[in-house]
């Protein structure tokens, strides 16, 4: 995966102060691979990581853990950018009846495709749906749809190969007018491969109907040539969505990126399946982690950017060079930082001085311990937390019984902060440089 990928390189990364051009090469490289990999096409892929380069070069590195991270941020931020962040359904927002004009390649399955959204209008959105088709040079392909229409119980409106496209949607629209219908899916002829023709067709096609959705219907499992197909679609139409089908049979989804790129529009469906209701609304989100195996690298960065606030690390750090004690405020910033960075190794030797700190007492402070401990602290008058030593014994059984403790919790807490205490007074005693070259890791 991507995060096994970059996690060597982001090794290599690590404590140096901002990314730089050189030092994020080899985990460029990376990246470009893993888009390769998921069959992204290579003009988008090249346009990607520049994009990539650009945002992240230059970038600081000291609020992120490591510069590896901070470019695995950067490479989630521009591929959510790309892909848009939300779902989008279709526009019906017109004088009824909605038109919905299909285009894409022979094969790439439009048919299928005015099916399944017939079904899915019909029973998710209400609507009273009407399916024409204006493929007139295949009368097989007006029966498939017939068929469709039937199954899915929607309005099929009957056309011939004796008609030319237009003629057969104006009268559909016409007839549909009458019928109060809501919308009407109108199919259309593909051919195998782009020809100026065909072009023509739709384009004048497209013209005649006015349709508040044009949707380039596009086979996913094209790879590389899915991009060259959506360019072609995009200059001679006005596409509002884009369907990409088949997906059933494309776990790597690069189709999905390069398409979303070359057309700039949303992909509002996914085909999963070749029956009426193998249809998923697209979520951009999901595919984004598909595509670089992202799962992983996601979760990756919610832990970065849920991390140490390196600000108030470095306050703290300030505070205790100057002299000043180190309180249970402080302790209870520390122990929250410590709640945020989970299960990351490695990672608490970043906080300032912690690095210090004996492993028996480091192990006390975490795990499931730390919220106990913070309840504890929230427990107690911010005149005790600013001055321990006002902490007898009354007080203590009082805090207990807040937090919910026994009395003994209170004052093994207590051990743990002396200790902590002595270890920050030695710390300050040895002056800001080291303190500040511990943050840094
Ligand atoms: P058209 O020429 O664009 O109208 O394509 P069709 O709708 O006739 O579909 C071509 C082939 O692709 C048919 O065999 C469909 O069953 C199949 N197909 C369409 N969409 C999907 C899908 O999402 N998944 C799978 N597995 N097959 C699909
Ligand atoms: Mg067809």
């Amino acid at each position: 995966s991507l995060t096994q990928r970059l996690s060597g390189t982001i090794e290599r990364l690590r404590g140096r102060g901002r990314l730089t051009e050189e030092n994020i090469r080899e985990s460029l490289r990376e990246v470009r691979i893993a888009l390769l990999e998921a069959d992204v096409a290579l003009p988008v892929v090249q346009a990607l990581i520049e994009r990539i380069k650009v945002r992240a070069v230059g970038q600081e590195v000291l609020k992120s853990l490591t510069p590896g991270q901070a470019l695995i941020k950067v490479v989630r931020d521009e591929l959510t950018t790309v892909m848009g962040s939300t779902a989008s359904d279709l526009n019906l927002a017109t004088t009824p009846p909605a038109v919905i004009l299909m285009a894409g390649l022979q094969g790439a399955g439009k048919t299928t495709t005015v099916g399944k959204l017939a079904k899915h209008l019909k029973e998710r959105r209400k609507k009273k749906v009407m399916v024409v088709s204006a493929d007139v040079y295949r009368p097989a392909a007006i029966e498939q749809l017939k068929t469709l229409a039937e199954q899915v119980g929607v309005q099929f409106f009957p056309s011939s190969a004796e008609q030319k496209p237009e003629a057969i949607v104006r009268a559909a629209i016409a007839d549909a007018k009458k019928s109060y219908v809501d919308v009407l899916l109108v199919d259309t002829a593909g051919r195998t491969s782009i020809d100026d023709a065909m072009m023509a067709e739709i384009k004048a096609l497209h013209a005649a109907v006015d349709p508040v959705e044009t949707l380039f219907v596009v086979d996913s499992m094209t790879g590389q040539d899915a991009a060259v197909t959506a360019r072609h679609f995009s200059e001679a139409l006005p596409l509002t969505g884009v369907v990409l089908t088949k997906t059933d049979g494309d776990a790597r989804g690069g189709a999905a990126l390069s398409v979303r790129y070359v057309t700039g529009r949303p992909i509002k469906f996914i085909g999963v399946g070749e029956k009426p209701d193998g249809l998923d609304v697209f979520h951009p989100d999901r595919i984004a982690s598909r595509i670089l195996d992202m799962g992983d690298v996601l979760s990756l960065v919610e832990q970065v950017e849920q991390q140490v606030d390196q600000d108030k690390a470095r306050k703290l750090a300030e505070k205790v060079a100057k002299g000043k004690r180190f309180d249970l405020n402080d302790m209870r910033e520390q122990l929250e930082q410590m709640q945020n960075m989970g299960g990351l190794s490695g990672l608490m030797d970043k906080l300032p001085g912690v690095g210090q700190i004996p492993d028996h007492v480091k192990n006390q402070v975490t795990g499931k311990e730390v919220p106990r401990l913070i309840a504890i602290i929230n427990s107690m008058t911010l005149k005790e937390r600013r001055n321990p030593a006002l902490l007898n014994g009354s007080r203590r059984k009082r805090i207990a019984a807040g937090a919910g403790v026994t009395p003994a919790d209170v004052n093994k807490l207590m051990k743990q902060y002396q200790q902590m205490e002595k270890m920050m007074g030695k710390l300050g005693r040895g002056g800001m440089k080291g303190m500040l070259r511990g943050m840094r890791g």
